[in-house]
């Protein structure tokens, strides 16, 4: 459709990036990327209004948006426009403003385009030599000063190297290893570090792509305290496991990636120090906040679980260690417990106990006469302990107890 409309406004549009090289890898990729050479956002406009959809447009990068009713996101770019003023020349103009837009990407993998107007469709747009890199294997990118104009490209390199099992070429390493020594990471702001370490968090194995970080002295050089040692990397190794298992048998409460493996890089690193990673991860104030709560719970709830004993200690004194802890420190802690009975405990917790409830309310307890104030929440919080403990299961019981 795209295409269709794209030969009716006169237009050439191209589907690229992501998209393209997950077609040539046989990957399923729903993210859509146009690249029109005319003015993207007047397509987006008439592409949302033909299939019915809205548009976010921002004028200043001539982007758009289409957020198609049945919930699609189709990006839009403009090829740019410069090269309309040389009418002349139209035939390699248009292939111009394609080539240009190409080649501003980062690697030769993500710089293909695939032709969508009818009578060209399907036709392979490859400057670059991607087809063959894909063949290969190979992460390029497509001139020297690639990582010294954007330093988050190293990042992306082994994200997606790690990701396809792909490697890195000879020559994009050697770039790589010269932008670390020209110390370029620590011009990078924090926010960018950030959003580039939480992509690579929500790979399927986001442990590969920080070993490989480490090996490149990336860790150190984003800041010297992240540096991985064979504890974290030990922790991080549980952490994948015990987050793989949770994905698969849970949906709710959804975990943020990021937020489960910031903890275990940042395992060992001292309170009065922790403030320097935060820093310069450039954490909002609310994010620090919670960050640095959530390692305060988790080191009390591993001093309390250990003198937990499965048999002795009471279940609902297992759910007190662990209600006010968010999902990601519930993970941490299953993968910090050595004690098989502690990891399965706490798996009991994830799959029943954190939804208990009890069948009476307050206006229950008024109707009993017990007269309304703050002993109401020490009695509903009694009869919840008890009915964990399994000593008042039914509304019956609970009555009867809190009578
Ligand atoms: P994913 O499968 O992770 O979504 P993607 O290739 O679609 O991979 P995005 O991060 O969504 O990655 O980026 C979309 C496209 O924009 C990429 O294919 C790439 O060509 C380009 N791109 C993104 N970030 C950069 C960058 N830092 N430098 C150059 N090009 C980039």
């Amino acid at each position: 459709e795209a295409g269709e409309l794209g030969a009716e406004i006169g237009w050439e549009v191209y589907a690229v990036g992501g998209f393209v090289r997950d077609i040539l890898l046989g990957r399923p990729n729903l993210d859509l990327d146009l690249v029109v050479e005319g003015d993207g956002i007047t397509f987006a406009k008439r592409f949302a209004a033909k299939l019915g959809g809205r548009v976010k447009a921002h004028s200043k990068f001539k982007t758009a948006v289409v957020i198609l009713d049945d919930g699609q996101r189709v990006d839009v770019a403009t090829a740019r426009l410069e090269y309309y003023e040389y009418p002349a020349a139209l035939p390699t103009v248009e292939l111009s403003s394609i080539k240009m837009d190409l080649y501003r990407r980062d690697f030769t993998v993500n710089a293909l385009a695939l032709r969508i107007n009818p009578g060209r469709y399907g036709q392979l747009v490859d400057f670059f030599g991607a087809e063959r890199d894909i063949r290969n294997r190979t992460i390029r990118v497509l001139h020297s000063l690639s990582f010294v104009e954007d330093p988050t490209r190293i990042l992306r390199a082994i994200r997606f190297e790690r990701r396809f099992d792909f490697q890195i070429g000879g020559q994009t390493m050697r770039l790589i290893k010269n932008a670390l020594g020209l110390k370029l990471f620590s011009k990078l702001s924090g926010t960018r570090v950030m959003h580039e370490l939480q992509s690579i968090m929500n790979e399927g194995d986001p442990l590969a792509c920080l070993l490989r970080m480490q090996e490149l002295g990336i860790m150190e050089a984003i800041h010297p305290l992240l540096s991985l040692d064979r504890e974290r990397i030990q922790i991080l190794t549980e952490l994948v496991k015990v987050h793989n298992w949770y994905k698969l048998l849970y949906l709710d409460p959804a975990v943020v990636p990021w937020k489960l493996y910031i903890l275990g890089m940042t395992a060992g690193i001292k309170r009065d120090e922790i403030g320097q990673v935060t820093g310069r991860l450039h954490f909002t104030q609310k994010e620090e906040r919670d960050f640095l709560h959530l390692r305060d719970m988790i080191g009390e709830a591993l001093m309390k679980l250990m003198g937990w004993k499965e048999g002795h200690s009471r279940l609902s004194r297992l759910y007190k260690i662990l209600h006010p802890i968010p999902v990601e420190g519930i993970l941490f802690l299953m993968a910090r417990s050595r004690k098989e009975y502690i990891r399965r405990n706490i798996s009991q917790y994830l799959a029943r106990l954190q939804y208990v409830d009890i069948e009476v309310n307050g206006k229950d307890l008024k109707n009993i006469g017990i007269e309304p104030g703050p002993i109401y929440t020490t009695i509903l919080d009694r009869l919840m302990t008890a009915k964990i403990d399994g000593r008042a299961e039914t509304r019956h019981d609970q009555l009867n107890l809190a009578k």
